[in-house]
């Protein structure tokens, strides 16, 4: 005999879709009171769907690949903090075994990072040259769960600045393989130089985005291609400037000016158009479980409260393809104490989740 949840209060079935009760039943979500009511649970407050981190690295630490005892303890902080869809935006371990677990969030692999040679954090990436990008990019377009992550652009050590990796004409071959196969492509891009090559060559998303400018906002807009600003990560950008002043002072200066206009670069991307969505960087060396940070600083950026709910709630599972709380949906939800619309710091202290129909306690 399975119990039945009933959640009452207010349920966010979408932005402008609230109602007043939601029932589990198996696991799923449906809004029609059942018949024969079973034993049944009660959870009361403000309900949201499972939120989404749209770029999380489960598996990895700082250094490269972590053990399977690590990634777990990854993957319940996230749950814990009311994750409970994440895309993985890359890791060199082999999480496969998380699909297995019912209480650990649903992971959407991007495979492991593709960078150029020597140019990304040590462990990490299969780090190659252009000629090989388009077979790796199958490779890992096959491996993953329908995207695949490349490294835009990084630290040039000949420049001693941020310089674009990739050339346009094997990136366009490598994106269409990945298109070719039914995957979506991102790129990890702090600066400005890589981003028109990227778009006209065809990708779907940028992470960081940083580099923005009044030049490639309208082209990001025109195509559709989303980002993932991970403002919680940028603001690290100081201290790694600090860091690296030394021997790469036009890096450090690059870094830091990029940093200072964060909030206007998001502002002006959500205001042309482009989709953005929230994503935290947990797993090199950012904590896990800090979506409601990263939501606070969209916001603070200057995107509307609903639209920054949205950007890890409904609007981040339509762009994954994955169901939010409609009826017969897999039963993925937080319960807050307050209203997340009137203020989303409320996401900081979820009252209840629940995964796939199960109350977490
Ligand atoms: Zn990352």
């Amino acid at each position: 005999m399975s119990v039945v949840l009933h959640v009452t209060g207010r349920v966010l079935a979408g932005p402008d879709d609230v109602r007043d009760e939601l029932w589990v039943v198996d696991g799923r979500v449906t809004y029609d009171r059942p018949s024969a009511a079973r034993d049944v649970r009660t959870v009361t407050g403000w309900a949201l769907p499972g939120l989404v981190d749209a770029h999380c690295h489960v598996g990895l630490d700082a250094h490269g690949a972590v053990d399977e005892a690590t990634s777990e303890k990854q993957a319940l902080t996230d749950r814990d903090a009311g994750t409970l869809l994440i895309r993985d935006a890359g890791s060199p371990a082999d999480t496969r075994w998380i699909d297995d677990r019912d209480d650990l969030p649903k992971i959407i692999r991007a495979g492991r990072h593709i960078a150029r040679t020597r140019r990304y954090i040590r462990n990490y990436a299969h780090e190659i040259e252009p000629a090989d990008l388009v077979a790796y990019v199958g490779r890992e377009a096959r491996r993953g769960d329908g995207w695949v992550k490349l490294v835009g652009d990084w630290l040039d050590r000949g420049t001693g600045d941020l310089g674009a990796c990739w050339p346009r004409a094997e990136v366009e071959a490598a994106i269409a393989e990945a298109h070719r196969l039914g995957a979506r492509v991102t790129a990890h891009c702090f600066a400005e130089e890589s981003l028109a090559d990227l778009v006209e060559a065809g990708i779907d998303c940028v992470e960081h985005a940083t580099g923005l400018t009044e030049d490639t906002i309208p082209l990001f807009a025109e195509r559709g291609v989303a980002i993932v600003p991970t403002l919680v990560n940028i603001a690290t950008f100081p201290k790694l400037a600090d860091g690296g002043e030394a021997k790469f002072p036009r890096w450090a200066d690059h870094m830091r000016r990029l940093h200072a206009r964060r909030y206007d670069t998001v502002r002006a991307a959500y205001d042309a158009g482009i989709p953005v969505f929230v994503g935290t960087d947990a797993g090199g060396s950012l904590a896990h479980g800090l979506v409601a940070a990263e939501v606070a600083e969209l916001v603070r950026a200057g995107i509307p409260p609903l639209q920054a709910l949205s950007a890890t709630t409904w609007g981040a599972r339509a762009w994954l393809g994955r169901p939010a709380l409609e009826e017969g949906a897999p039963a993925d939800l937080v319960v807050y104490d307050e209203d997340p619309r009137a203020d989303v710091r409320v996401l900081a202290a979820p009252r209840r989740v629940v995964l796939r129909g199960r109350v977490i306690d």
